[in-house]
């Protein structure tokens, strides 16, 4: 074992691919079938935030009941999976972003370095969404949008399940969120982790920096600058 493990946690859309619009449609399909209600996310932004947020806001902005939300969020997130992964093989969209597939190969052959999933979408569609470019197996383990609504419990899951899950006790000036989107560096310094914003989502380096990130990229193409930084001592 490496004497100084890193885990990296790893935003989804923005971060590694995007098909955040996708989500956006499978979303709205299944609340059309359920509600028969049409456009029903018209006038939110979704960046950073939870799927389980995003179907509360949904439902508070088209006067729906949340009495029992949690079943309610379950039956949704059931049925949109079902149009995403129809809408992903329809679209040309969904594309890795820059660097993404080369940097996860050569993460993949470091033996200091551990991966997880930290992401507002849920399970299912993570992986529907990853695996549809091959990348998902890279990712066995993660904290996800069916795990909770604070997207701040979701990377602290993720980052008890690595340590349970790989069975090395990460330390947390090891541990480092990356994502794009000023949520994602928040929930990093919530937890006390290390925090990497990449602005290949909604959000530029500039307004990203505002956020005081420990590092912004313009995107992980530079495999070299991304492992020392996140080999560089606390
Ligand atoms: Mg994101």
């Amino acid at each position: 074992m490496a004497e100084k493990p890193a885990l990296l946690i790893f935003d989804v859309d923005g971060t590694l691919t995007d098909s955040a619009s996708l989500t956006r449609s499978a979303f709205e399909k299944a609340i059309e079938d359920i509600y028969s209600i049409p456009n029903s996310s018209e006038g939110i932004a979704p960046y950073g935030k939870t799927d389980q947020g995003i179907f509360r806001e949904i439902l508070v902005n088209n006067g729906i009941t949340t009495t029992d939300f949690r079943t309610q969020f379950d039956n949704m997130s059931r049925l949109s999976a079902i149009y995403l992964e129809k809408g992903l093989k329809a679209s040309k969209l969904p594309k890795l972003h820059k660097g993404i597939r080369s940097l996860l190969e050569r993460l993949a052959t470091e033996d200091d370095i551990f991966l997880a999933l930290g992401t507002g979408n849920t399970k299912i569609n993570s992986y529907i969404k990853l695996d549809l470019h091959g990348i998902g197996g890279y990712f066995p383990v993660g904290g996800f949008g069916c795990d909770d609504e604070d997207r701040i419990k979701i990377v602290e899951t993720a980052y008890n399940r690595a340590i349970n899950y790989y069975k090395v006790d990460f330390k947390k000036q090891f541990t480092w969120i990356i994502g794009d989107t000023p949520l994602d560096i928040e929930c990093g310094k919530a937890i006390k982790v290390k925090t990497i914003a990449v602005a290949t989502g909604n959000y530029s380096v500039d307004e990203l920096k505002q956020y005081n990130p420990d590092m912004v990229f313009s995107t992980l193409s530079d495999e070299e600058r991304f492992l020392s930084l996140v080999r560089q001592t606390a």
